[in-house]
């Protein structure tokens, strides 16, 4: 299987791994999922599943290492954040501190 899930609004969608394009629900279907791996990558149409599955833990860990790292800076932003201050939110970080938390978490 070379798909992910992906929820958008609420929705469950299937992502393919290769390529990170968010399908329709009704591409869950295995034959849909099939039809996208054969005409977008027919290349890698016959490699074994564990790749697909190997890809797919990647793209899983990139989005847990992403969402760490914004939460990590939204948090840095919070907490330098003056109440009533006219300064914008994200001068309230060093560039230093922001390319710090992406290198660590990317
Ligand atoms: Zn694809």
């Amino acid at each position: 299987m070379a798909s992910s899930q992906t929820t958008d609004k609420g929705v469950i969608k299937p992502q393919c791994v290769i390529c990170l394009a968010v399908l329709c629900p009704e591409s869950l279907k295995s034959s849909q999922l099939q039809k996208h791996l054969r005409n977008k990558h027919l290349e890698l149409a016959d490699m074994p599943k564990e790749v697909f599955a190997h890809k797919g833990s990647q793209v899983k860990k990139q989005r847990r290492d992403s969402l760490r790292a914004s939460l990590e800076v939204a948090w840095l932003i919070a907490r330098n954040l003056e109440l009533f201050s006219e300064k914008p939110a994200e001068e309230t970080i060093s560039t230093k501190e922001l390319l710090r938390i992406m290198l660590i978490n990317l």
